[in-house]
């Protein structure tokens, strides 16, 4: 075994060493590498990509010559897939839990008298929704595998930001039915009786901090001002989401018509909510450890792409276990004095193989920045795989159409999605394609076609993604699978040319790099 830190033999774009060999398509002296003492077990996937080098894969076809399939591509598939849960059975279950919480309400207020009454008992009924809905919103970002695979991070994200914005419009209605409802059943004011409530039923004041926490983080998430704030400023603050729920726990319990005097609703109550507790602590908190644990997780070398672009090379003990697939991501936390404190979501840019990963990174601010200086030997700590961009087996053709880095999780399909597949990578100059050499090395292996859509519309002369090029590119795209990543705009754009050129809603697949 080589004592840490001795570098390995680089060849022909190889690290080669006595006891282990990857491929990392790096050439000579472009890389900075320590010794790992880990032999290179066999691949347990099917089709785990062997990391390419310049010299291992077959040149590119000359104009003219037609492209051959040389090699048939196997799916890289996990042998432990997480079920999946799809947006419509979520949806179904979410309802269904609204249902049994005003049935809760039904159940606990045998009769509703005079305009008091009414208010009195709509604040009940939207305190109850509010209690619940901040359990589904902590539970859509618990990290839940069969919700991440069913529906991806980022529409778990859409659909958390959008109720988000419900559970505090019911926090805040809540607070003022229940105000008036109680003034107008006391034949007071509302001031006297804001104050009645915050002074002489229990746990209401906490409650009322919490409600004005929850306020101030759901004005700091508008977009609008979301802008302005860096992400970490936005991520910390919204982690004070956790402490407002504890404030306002028991209130509920202590002042909610539902439950003073039903045992079973307080236990079903205290049960939904420490369901969610030990979810969150195991998915968030005890799996990333032990994966950390357990994978061992170091930088083994950065590689420059292109101006701009990095890719680091990951290396980990019995890394198949992870069950990670092309088009998914992992967050990482690279562990040096300056990185540890932010996990950062990047996408596998090849497939999975059974002792290296990589990713490739956009230099886009600080932290993609810094991540060109990191030293082999590095650890890291990994969360995931994340993500729903994970194509299944079809006999349809398939489509993969990129933009700018969106290529990253579309490069380690590319390379192993069996059946007809087309890339479209769109990116504004020459200088910003990244992977060139391998994506035209894969095309040729496998037989499938790429387009380079390169420089500005007004270069190209038009819109290089408009229905009719896509129709064009693609023929019989209508009857094909479509896989879209990129920048918002550009994502958003592609969509609605896909859609116009007559592809299926639910063909359409796409993830956001955007949360
Ligand atoms: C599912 C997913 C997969 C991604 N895969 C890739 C990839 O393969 N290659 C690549 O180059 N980029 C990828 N990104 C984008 C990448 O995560 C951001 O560019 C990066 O985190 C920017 O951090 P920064 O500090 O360098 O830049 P900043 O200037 O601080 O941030 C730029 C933008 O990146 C986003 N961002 C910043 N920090 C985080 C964070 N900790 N978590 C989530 N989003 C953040 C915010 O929208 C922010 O506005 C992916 C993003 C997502 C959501």
């Amino acid at each position: 075994m080589k004592a840490p830190g001795t570098p390995a033999k680089i060849q022909n774009g190889t690290i080669a060493s006595a006891e282990h060999t990857i491929h990392l398509g790096l050439s000579e002296g472009e890389v900075r590498v320590t010794s790992v003492a880990r032999r290179s077990g066999p691949a347990r996937h099917a089709g785990a990509e062997a990391y390419p080098g310049p010299r291992q894969a077959p040149p590119a076809p000359r104009p003219g010559q037609s492209r051959r399939p040389q090699a048939r591509p196997m799916p890289v598939r996990p042998k432990n897939r997480p079920a999946r849960v799809g947006a419509r059975g979520l949806l179904a279950a979410i309802i269904a839990g609204g249902l049994v919480v005003i049935a809760l309400w039904w159940h606990g207020s045998p009769g509703v008298h005079g305009l008091g009454g009414w208010l009195t008992g709509a604040g009940e009924i939207l305190g109850l929704l509010a209690g619940y809905g901040v359990v589904v919103l902590v539970a859509l970002m618990s990290r839940l595998p069969p919700l991440e695979r069913g529906l991806g991070t980022d529409q778990l994200a859409r659909w958390h930001a959008m109720g988000g914005r419900y559970v505090v419009s019911l926090v805040v209605a809540h607070a003022l039915l229940i105000i008036w409802g109680y003034a107008v059943g006391a034949h007071t004011g509302v001031v006297s009786e804001t104050a009645t409530l915050l002074t002489q039923y229990p746990d209401v004041l906490m409650a009322t901090v919490a409600g004005f926490l929850l306020l101030g983080i759901g004005i700091v998430s508008m977009r609008a001002a979301r802008r302005r704030v860096r992400y970490e400023t936005w991520y910390f603050l919204h982690l004070y989401t956790y402490l407002a729920i504890a404030l306002a726990f028991s209130h509920q319990l202590a002042d909610g018509a539902s439950f003073i005097g039903n045992l079973a609703a307080r236990f079903w109550w205290s049960a939904m909510y420490l369901t969610v507790l030990v979810v969150v602590l195991w998915y968030r908190v005890a799996v990333p450890l032990l994966s950390y644990r357990r994978h061992r997780f170091e930088v083994l070398g950065v590689k420059a792409e292109a101006p701009g672009v990095i890719s680091v090379y990951i290396g980990g003990t019995r890394l198949d276990e992870l069950d990670a697939e092309p088009g998914q991501f992992f967050r990482w936390r690279f562990l040096t004095r300056s990185l540890w404190w932010s996990s950062h979501p990047f996408s596998l840019s090849a497939a999975p193989g059974s002792d290296v990963l990589r990713i490739t990174v956009k230099n886009l601010g600080d932290h993609s920045q810094a991540l060109a200086r990191l030293q082999p030997g590095t650890r890291v700590f990994a969360e995931g795989p994340y993500g729903a961009l994970t194509p299944a087996d079809s006999d349809r053709g398939v489509l993969l159409l990129a933009g700018g880095v969106g290529i990253t999780p579309l490069r380690a399909i590319f390379a192993t999605l069996p059946g007809h597949v087309t890339l479209i990578y769109r990116a504004s100059s020459e200088g910003d394609i990244v992977f060139r050499d391998e994506l035209d090395a894969i095309a040729a292996a496998r037989g499938a076609t790429v387009h380079y859509l390169v420089g500005s519309r007004a270069e190209i002369g038009g819109d290089p993604l408009s229905p009719r090029v896509l129709r064009s590119l693609v023929p019989g795209l209508d009857e094909q699978d479509a896989y879209v990543c990129g920048p918002a705009g550009m994502t958003a754009a592609a969509v609605r040319a896909l859609r116009a050129a007559g592809v299926p809603a639910q063909r359409i697949h796409f993830e956001s790099f955007e949360f």
